[in-house]
């Protein structure tokens, strides 16, 4: 049943005869499914408005929009997001509250999600229990089976059983997982993925993030902690990263690493500013050419070229999707990524795995947190 119903949300409008072909079942199996979906008034089916031959009209399904609404939230650096998505993952409304701490309790991280949760709830005039699933997505290392968080950049303590703490207001089914894994359902469901059943999201934000898409479907591992691509490791023992160890690719390529270089680097004095806007100068002296900031950007590029690289050659991706707002200095990357993927990746007798950049900010990670709690429903429909 999911994979109908996953179907017919990838094509928005379908009819019985193409849902049998794409999903490879009968269609005695397809209109047993159809009709239960029609029963639980999850899909609507209206008269198609040209019908090919003189036969009775084809009947046209779609997600119901007013089936189910979900929310989801998302932890940034300095922020909690939230949305308030229709069953067909269409954003009803939006919410935010900032926070100020660099790394946040449980305590504030519950009272920040109200907040945000309060916010889109009143602009969509609903109440918390016309919400019939939750998503979250926090950076870190999220076991998605039990919503526990065993480390995370932005939450002060660990480990930390995130959906035990939103379990205290919701109640409803929750889901929590990595913030790379909410990009890489935001592009399955509304962005470039839509029509790859094989494909990778890399995500470039204050750490680096990998969702893999096998056959339509995220790839978690054994017990959800699925895909750290940023904990990959680019050297033997290279640079110290946040998560204790060395040599990992987001100690070269996040923003942190940056940060540790960039006070030694810059001309001017930059004693006052602060990460952010130490960040955007170095951008700006290195696209200036200036040597030392345009070199510490050469590095970041063939580090992450390197694992794009290891990527391609592990998976055989239809795309790679570059994903998130930090992504926006890709130019200063792009030619060192090239050159390293040119000399690492495996190519045979077809053009190099395309690439693509999407820059998207914070309210469509609310939207993936949103999608993983649709994706949850759906699942959960399959156990009827
Ligand atoms: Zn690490």
């Amino acid at each position: 049943m999911a994979r109908v119903l996953r179907e017919v949300r990838l094509r928005r409008e379908t009819s019985r005869v193409n849902l049998s072909a794409a999903l490879n079942l009968s269609p005695a199996t397809v209109t047993a499914v159809i009709g239960d979906l029609l029963e639980q008034e999850l899909i609507v089916e209206k008269r198609a408005a040209t019908s090919p031959g003189r036969g009775r009209p084809q009947m046209m399904l779609s997600l119901n929009a007013d089936a189910r609404r979900v929310a989801g939230a998302k932890l940034n650096d300095g922020s909690i997001t939230t949305a308030i998505l229709d069953f067909k993952g269409e954003i009803i409304s939006e919410g935010v509250a900032p926070f100020s701490e660099r790394k946040i309790s449980g305590d504030t991280l519950k009272a920040k999600v109200d907040e945000a949760l309060d916010t889109a709830l009143a602009a969509a005039n609903l109440r918390q229990d016309q919400i019939d699933a939750f998503g979250m997505g926090v950076p870190g290392f999220i076991e998605t089976q039990t919503g526990m968080c065993h480390w995370s950049p932005l939450l002060a303590e660990g480990p930390m059983n995130v959906r035990a703490i939103l379990q205290q207001r919701l109640n409803c089914p929750i889901f929590v997982d990595n913030d790379a894994n909410l990009a890489t359902l935001a592009e399955l469901w509304f962005g470039l993925g839509r029509e790859e059943s094989d494909f990778l999201v890399v995500t470039v934000e204050h750490g680096v993030g990998l969702g893999v898409v096998i056959d339509g479907r995220i790839f978690r591992g054994g017990r959800g902690l699925g895909a750290e691509f940023g904990h990959t490791k680019v050297q033997i023992d290279g640079a110290l990263c946040r998560c204790g160890q060395r040599g990992c690719l987001e100690a070269y390529v996040a923003d942190f690493a940056l940060l540790r270089e960039a006070g030694a680097a810059l001309t001017d004095d930059v004693s006052a500013l602060g990460a952010s806007e130490l960040l955007d100068q170095l951008a700006v002296e290195a696209l200036e050419g200036i040597e030392i900031p345009a070199s510490i950007y050469r590095r970041a590029g063939r580090m992450l070229g390197l694992g794009l690289a290891n990527l391609i050659n592990l998976f055989d991706p239809a795309l790679i999707v570059l994903a998130g707002e930090r992504i926006r200095n890709h130019q200063l990357l792009e030619t060192e990524i090239e050159k390293t993927l040119k000399a690492n990746a495996i190519s045979v007798d077809r053009l190099q795995t395309p690439i693509t950049v999407h820059r998207w900010g914070d309210g469509l990670w609310a939207r993936g947190a949103g999608a993983l709690a649709l994706d949850g429903l759906m699942e959960m429909a399959t156990d009827r």
